[in-house]
């Protein structure tokens, strides 16, 4: 199955995006843990995203359609953080369709903007293996230190307040163009982001 879980940043999506994969049994692709990933290891992308990405800016769409379409497959995937406009929502579509392929379906994780400052704002992750969590609702069980890895838990430079309503309103200009273009496909399904993880996981499974 090839699926999109798209929604905000602080919708859910990286902690919903690990269930799930583990779920349908198919690859995570988060485009932006390739990216940071890639800013760690101060790579030649690493340095040509950096400043978009400390800033809440988007990259730019042909940079980030080459790490896609590099990254992607015909098998099933559960992919996460691209497209964010509707220019690489078509660049996405040419993608597979060179593959005889195309996406299954598009989970929007519905929710609003103060809940994503209050998410964002106290979400804390691993510096090494990109575990989420969150300082209220997901504390790791060692202040400070992943649960999976034993490393240090960071705050990422996009995740404060100013940062946060800026990477907002980039994704509200947006999103409703993407969710009218996959809703015309009949592979849109809207899901309440509102509540606990398990709570909000389970209406995704039903929906599936
Ligand atoms: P995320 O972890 O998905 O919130 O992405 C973090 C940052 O990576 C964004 O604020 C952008 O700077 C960059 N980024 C991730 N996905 C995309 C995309 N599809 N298009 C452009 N920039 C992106």
């Amino acid at each position: 199955m090839r699926v999109i879980l798209f929604g905000a940043p602080g919708s859910g999506k990286g902690t919903q995006v690990t269930l799930l994969a583990n779920f349908l049994g198919v690859r995570k692709i988060s485009l932006g843990d390739i990216l940071r990933e890639a800013v760690k290891k101060d790579s030649s992308l690493g340095q040509e995203v950096k400043i978009h990405m400390e800033r809440g800016a988007l990259v730019s769409d042909e940079l980030v359609s080459r790490v896609i379409e590099e990254n992607i497959d015909d098998k099933g995937f559960l992919l996460d953080g691209y497209p964010r406009n509707l220019d690489q929502a078509k660049k996405l579509e040419e993608i597979l369709s060179k593959k005889n392929s195309d996406i299954d379906r598009v989970i929007y994780l519905d929710i609003d903007e103060q809940t994503i400052v209050d998410r964002l704002s106290q979400r804390r992750i691993c510096g090494s293996c990109g575990a989420n969590y969150h300082l209220v609702s997901l504390p790791s069980e060692k202040e400070g230190v992943c649960d999976a890895c034993g490393k240090e838990l960071v705050q990422r430079k996009d995740d404060n307040p100013e940062v946060i309503k800026k990477r907002w309103s980039v994704f509200v200009n947006e999103a409703n163009k993407i969710l009218e273009f996959y809703e015309n496909k009949n592979k849109l399904v809207r899901i309440d982001g509102r509540g606990d993880i398990k709570e909000i996981f389970e209406r995704i499974k039903k929906e599936l």
